[in-house]
């Protein structure tokens, strides 16, 4: 399996399960109301890897069983998952594109898994700390330079927003202007941080404008992401509503130079850019990229780690949204069924891999193919009232593997 991995893009995808503990409210349901029963837990963790869920907790074997790469169950701490990615970061300094992302219905753990809290950081915390203390090790004795940017996306209603751009609060003044219910008016594009996406002709991803922040630290990174997450569109509903309508993509890049030659040693590791400003465009970042190595033999490797908190997977019905929540929805489906779609079409090596078929498979098409490896927590809720959703994640997930 180990050398699989190496050869074989199917090798390079892990999909996980992560299931959440019965929340307070919903174990007090489940205490409250033995008369209703309109909560109990209806997940089982079988296996190490495997799952099953009951038919609304009335029978004790399950109805339907899942095999994963590996199962969380809800004791799982976050350092046990980010044990599990850990090698992935790895990776990333020697030249993968890794994608770790999170998927399931609104309220299922794909925040918490992510993000965190503050007293238990999540997988982007923990892999930015890794990815720093990897780069300070390897970087010791100047063998190596290595250069980290940070840039970070918003993909809603197939539309980009760059949540580092200057104009990021542009969009949210404009959406928080109370009676102003489309904060992503197709007229407001010029002011706002909208960017769009474009395949280079081999393969490259280029988001022209896109702000890209050199990354020194951790902290910094840490601070980036908040005030990315601050930036996010919240005009007219919650933060924790609005990100479930949304995806969150955040891109560290890194660029690994082997730097032999006193002459590039010397050389500030940005001077390729001739800009003053802290981010270089995607275009130069893939200028960059094809540069020769002359004129010693100095190599350089770029490679991004990117971590993908997906909207909620949720079916709407027609019934239960109209207009805006409708639009939303419609987008919502249309993208996860695209990346499922992607993520198949990588595992079984076919031929064409329809990357153009949504706005975030087309933002992580360089990421997914090629040298790249990906995670996929499947998020879930222990809860009888979830299982519907929670069988549709697990279709999810074994179509992915
Ligand atoms: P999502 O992002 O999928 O909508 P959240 O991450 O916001 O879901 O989780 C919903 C709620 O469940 C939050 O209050 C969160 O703190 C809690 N929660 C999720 N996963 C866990 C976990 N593994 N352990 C404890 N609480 C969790
Ligand atoms: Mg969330």
């Amino acid at each position: 399996a180990l050398h699989d991995e190496l050869v074989n893009i199917k090798g390079s995808i892990r999909v996980f399960c992560r299931m959440r503990p019965l929340l307070a409210f919903e174990r007090q349901r489940l205490e409250s109301s033995a008369a209703s029963g309109d909560v109990s837990e209806v997940v089982l963790n079988l296996k190490d890897d495997t799952i099953g869920t009951l038919d609304a907790g009335r029978n004790t074997n399950p109805e339907r069983t899942f095999e994963l790469d590996k199962v969380f169950g809800p004791a799982a701490t976050q350092s046990d998952v980010f044990d599990e990615v850990e090698p992935l970061v790895t990776s990333v300094l020697d030249g993968y594109n890794v994608c770790i992302f999170a998927y399931g219905q609104t309220g299922s753990g794909k925040t918490f898994t992510m993000d965190g809290t503050k007293e238990a950081p999540g997988v982007n915390l923990n892999s930015i700390e890794r990815l720093f203390e990897i780069v300070s090790q390897r970087s010791l004795g100047g063998a190596f330079d290595v250069t980290v940017t940070f840039s970070a996306i918003e993909v809603y209603n197939e539309g980009i927003y760059d949540l580092l751009s200057a104009r990021a609060g542009n969009r949210s003044a404009l959406g928080s202007r109370a009676s102003t219910p489309a904060p992503f008016g197709e007229g407001a594009e010029e002011s706002t941080n909208k960017v769009d996406v474009r395949l280079t002709r081999d393969g490259g991803v280029y988001l022209p404008g896109l702000t890209e922040t050199v990354v020194s630290d951790s902290n910094v990174a840490r601070n980036l992401i908040e005030h990315a997450k601050s930036n996010r569109a919240t005009a007219g509903t919650s933060m924790n509503e609005h990100s479930s309508r949304s995806h969150l993509v955040l891109t560290f890049t890194v660029t690994v130079t082997s730097s032999t030659s006193p002459a590039l040693a010397e050389e500030p590791s940005f001077s390729r850019s001739p800009s003053p400003a802290p981010w270089a465009s995607g275009s130069k970042k893939k200028k960059e990229k094809k540069e020769e190595p002359s004129p010693s033999s100095t190599q350089t490797t770029v490679a991004k780690l990117n971590l993908i908190d997906l909207a909620g997977s949720e079916r709407v019905s027609k019934s239960e949204a109209q207009g805006e929540r409708l639009k939303e929805a419609t987008h919502i489906n249309k993208s996860l069924s695209a990346l499922g779609d992607v993520i198949n079409a990588l595992g079984e090596k076919a031929p064409h891999v329809p990357f153009r078929n949504s706005r975030l498979t087309h933002l992580l098409a360089d990421s997914l193919s090629g040298n790249s490896k990906l995670a996929m927590f499947v998020n879930i809720s222990p809860a009888s009232d979830c299982i519907r959703e929670t069988n549709s994640s697990f279709e999810f997930g074994k179509r992915a593997r």
